[in-house]
């Protein structure tokens, strides 16, 4: 940053210096130094920095129409973006509502559940169900649901009575239970939280398939999901998924619910969708959900810069891009080449206590202690640490303080999905480099 005072204000002053350009995984500062995205901003720019095809096809919409209000008029870029995302999006999914962010679609998602479970005389059910930790936005709705304190108690009472469900984080667990016994006990939680809640007032459960910026990549047991996915049915409790983070190809598949053969009810998306060409999100949604909500009056929600033709060429060139340079399936590949170089961190430097996570989405967390899985943040102030040694070296990671809020390092991993296996290379070369610095 300058000298000067800036007139900009975000969470806190901003010392970075200014962005000057970005190409492919690439980004370079004012001065000309170069940095890996190793973190695709905050898991944005799945497709790199200056795709060619992402900004003709703008050029070419800009050169139009920038805006034309959706209720005056119908577009091709959004009508076209919409059955793309329902073309790869699992069976079943096929409406498409646009919003602008991450927070916005999850708000979105639970409007549209409460709208539907009115039109299916089930009034009396309003209660959602999510987890923590979790990080669900910063909207007062989607807020509520985002499970980690320090954000939401200063703004509390917010919308009342949301019950909260633990997360699976299973590498903290001290048991004799296998994987699957894990994955099953921590979706029974949730069936208990129904039933305590009470059936006929509960509506949806809301989760990140894998965790993002709460948990750092966490992954439940396999048998987690499916067991999710029958325990909302037994109750008539609607399934929202969160991809916000994990959606349009992240995990090395389009949506992380396709790991596990899951349909959620209702899914939204933003981040990757609009990769940072665009401020885009989506929910994507069953006609038997729509449909009777259209019939019953129509969908009493909407944003004005949603589904803008600017927007939707751009989100449409990137799942274009997506498929055609085969990137969600670079993804998968490149994750497992990822993940086997963050095992070999574990090797190298005793305070990582856990690797983890699916496709390009990953994550390493600091202990103090590996046999009690102890954090290490608090003492030495690790999470700004790190970052720092790696940023001044040229690679961006990003980092949250996790577990609920109260301790824990974890820092994301998540290079664009058109990472090669030499930049991954490239980028663990200086890692080890921070990681030596910060082990000094
Ligand atoms: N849900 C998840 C899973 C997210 O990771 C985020 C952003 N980190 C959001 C919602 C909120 O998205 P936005 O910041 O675009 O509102």
């Amino acid at each position: 940053m300058t000298d000067e005072a800036s007139h900009l204000f975000y969470q806190t002053r901003n010392p970075r210096p200014f962005l000057e350009r970005g190409e492919g995984i690439y980004l370079f500062d004012e001065s000309g130094k170069r940095y890996i995205d190793g973190s695709s901003g905050a898991m944005v720019s799945n497709i790199g920095h200056s795709n060619p095809r992402v900004l003709a096809k703008m050029k070419a919409q800009m050169d139009k129409a920038t805006f034309g209000y959706r209720l005056h008029f119908r577009t091709h870029p959004s009508e076209d973006l919409a059955a793309k995302t329902a073309a790869m999006t699992p069976e079943g999914l096929d409406r498409v509502f646009f919003v602008s962010g991450g927070s916005e679609a999850v708000e979105s998602a639970v409007k549209l559940a409460r709208q539907y479970a009115l039109t299916q005389g089930q009034g009396s059910r309003y209660k959602v169900i999510s987890r923590f930790p979790s990080y669900h936005g910063c909207t007062f709705g989607a807020l509520d649901l985002t499970g980690y304190d320090p954000l939401r108690e200063p703004f509390a009472p917010m919308m009342e009575g949301m019950p909260k469900v633990a997360a699976p984080a299973t590498y903290l667990d001290r048991d004799n239970l296998s994987e699957d016994e894990r994955g099953l006990k921590y979706a029974e939680l949730l069936r208990d939280r129904i039933i305590e809640a009470g059936p006929d007032t509960v509506l949806a459960f809301v989760m990140e398939p894998v965790g993002g910026a709460s948990t750092g990549a966490l992954v439940a047991p396999d048998s987690y999901y499916g067991r999710v996915r029958e325990i909302c049915d037994e109750f008539g409790v609607l399934l929202i998924y969160d991809e916000v983070m994990t959606g349009a190809g992240r995990t090395g598949k389009f949506l992380a619910a396709e790991h596990w053969g899951i349909t959620p009810d209702i899914v939204a998306m933003s981040k990757g969708f609009g990769a940072g060409y665009a401020p885009l999100g989506a929910i994507v949604a069953p006609a038997r959900i729509v449909e009777p909500v259209l019939d019953a009056g129509g969908f009493l929600h909407g944003f004005t810069y949603a589904g803008n033709p600017l927007a939707c060429s751009a989100g449409l060139a990137v799942l274009e891009e997506l498929e055609e340079q085969g990137l969600i399936e670079n993804a998968a590949r490149m994750g497992d080449v990822l993940m086997d170089e963050l095992r070999g961190l574990m090797e190298r430097y005793p305070f990582i206590g856990d690797v983890r996570g699916k496709g390009l989405l990953t994550a390493f967390e600091f202990v103090a202690d590996r046999s009690t899985m102890e954090p290490l943040a608090p003492k030495l102030n690790a999470y700004d640490r790190l970052v720092e040694l790696a940023y001044e070296r040229g690679l961006i990671i990003y980092s949250r303080r996790t577990r609920g809020g109260t301790a824990g390092d974890h820092f994301l991993i998540a290079p664009p999905l058109i990472i090669t296996r030499e930049q991954i290379g490239e980028m663990m070369a200086i890692l080890h480099d921070a990681l030596d610095a910060f082990a000094e």
